[in-house]
């Protein structure tokens, strides 16, 4: 294992005997030679939040990366920590500060200032299964579906997170079966309401998330960003309350991005993905999200053509995968390509790339 940063990589169209096709740059100066390369680089930093300029970034007040270490450290002595994003990010950041700043009075804020659902106490016995998908599927006949589904458990006495549990065989099928519009559809209007039921709480986390809010050390709040600004000792934010009729000025000593991992990758700003886009090697995939790749993950370059050398798994294949940033899935991509890679390994001597089918 080498511990190093790849900024870039270099594909030869033709080889010298002997040489290997990729070579892989190093942030340290140093070059690595492969016969492929497979971007396995996980979930990215969220993307500012909206109103965030460039004064904010600088800011020491402003924490970009809620995964980064050191944040409950800086936030000693801290009284009001603003947390944009009310997800499982915010979740966890929110449990880790309410511990080590117990002082410190957290809001949490998105637009919709919905939570994540929580686990339920009882394991779900026995398994559903969704049933057949269409062909052609239509969005609202999914979305109707799911939701009479979930309704007639309910009545039963049943549980409605049965239901969300049993789309997740089928999530990637019947995205990839969605028409463009659709997928837009969904991302835009469904997306959060399917993301809090599908990504819960443990009910542990979700009792010390009450208790916080009991006890007035966390509030959630549907309100949207709509401009920051760096101020003595701190950062003032105006937001604009979901039902207000203007926007109102707070001061925090701390804001931390919750929003997210960042799915548009073209505006990560991570080295290694800005090279491979500059040079035509990788594309986003569908709606700007993730890289565009093959159903066995090959990347996909600016002119369409499907590499043989370059490769992806995990959160990078989000855009033509809907559910691909878990463990589980994650797991069967790796042996899947790892089965195709090693049956074809021999073949890369000089494989022309392939035009993508559509
Ligand atoms: C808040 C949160 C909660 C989650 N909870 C769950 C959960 O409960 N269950 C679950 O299954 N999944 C969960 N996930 C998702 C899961 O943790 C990740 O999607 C998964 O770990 C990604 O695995 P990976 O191997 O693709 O990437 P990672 O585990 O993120 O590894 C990526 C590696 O690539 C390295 N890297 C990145 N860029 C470069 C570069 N340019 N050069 C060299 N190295 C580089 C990184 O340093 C890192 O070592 C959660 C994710 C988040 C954000």
């Amino acid at each position: 294992m080498v511990r190093d940063d790849a900024v870039a990589i270099h594909v030869a169209e033709q080889r010298a005997a002997g040489a290997r096709p990729v070579s892989i740059e190093l942030a340290s100066g140093g070059e690595l030679d492969a016969d492929l390369a497979v971007l396995a680089l996980g979930n990215l930093p969220p993307a500012a939040p909206p109103g965030a300029d460039e004064r904010v970034m600088a800011s020491d007040r402003y924490e970009p990366d809620p995964w980064a270490e050191g944040i409950a450290e800086r936030a000693a002595g801290d009284r009001s920590i603003l947390l944009v994003g009310t997800g499982l990010t915010m979740v966890d950041v929110a449990l880790s500060l309410a511990e080590a700043c117990p002082d410190a009075r957290l809001c949490a804020v998105s637009r919709s200032g919905l939570l994540p659902r929580r686990h339920g106490s009882q394991p779900l016995r026995p398994a559903r299964t969704f049933g057949p998908i269409p062909l052609r599927p239509k969005l609202y006949d999914i979305v109707s579906r799911v939701e009479a589904e979930a309704e007639a458990e309910a009545s039963k006495g049943g549980d409605w997170r049965a239901v969300i549990d049993s789309l997740r065989p089928v999530t990637n099928e019947i995205w990839t079966r969605l028409s463009e519009a659709d997928r837009r559809t969904f991302v835009q209007r469904y997306a959060r309401r399917w993301d809090i039921h599908r990504h819960r709480m443990a009910p542990e986390v979700a009792a010390l998330l009450d208790r916080a809010r009991a006890d007035g050390q966390l509030v959630i709040e549907a309100a949207r960003c709509v401009s920051m600004r760096p101020c003595e000792g701190g950062i003032e934010v105006e937001l604009q309350p979901a039902g207000a009729r203007g926007p109102e000025t707070r001061r925090f000593d701390r804001v931390v991005n919750c929003t997210g991992p960042t799915l548009h990758l073209k505006a990560a700003g991570e080295p290694l993905l800005d090279d491979l886009f500059a040079r035509g090697l990788a594309r986003p995939g569908p709606l700007g999200m993730g890289l565009d790749h093959d159903p066995l993950g090959a990347l996909v370059g600016a002119d369409g053509r499907v590499s043989s050398h370059l490769f992806t798994i995990g959160p990078l294949r989000k855009g033509r995968l809907w559910e691909t940033t878990a463990i589980p899935e994650i797991r069967q991509q790796a042996a899947e390509l790892a089965a195709m890679l090693s049956g074809e390994i021999g073949r890369f001597s000089a494989p022309p790339p392939r035009a993508l089918a559509s």
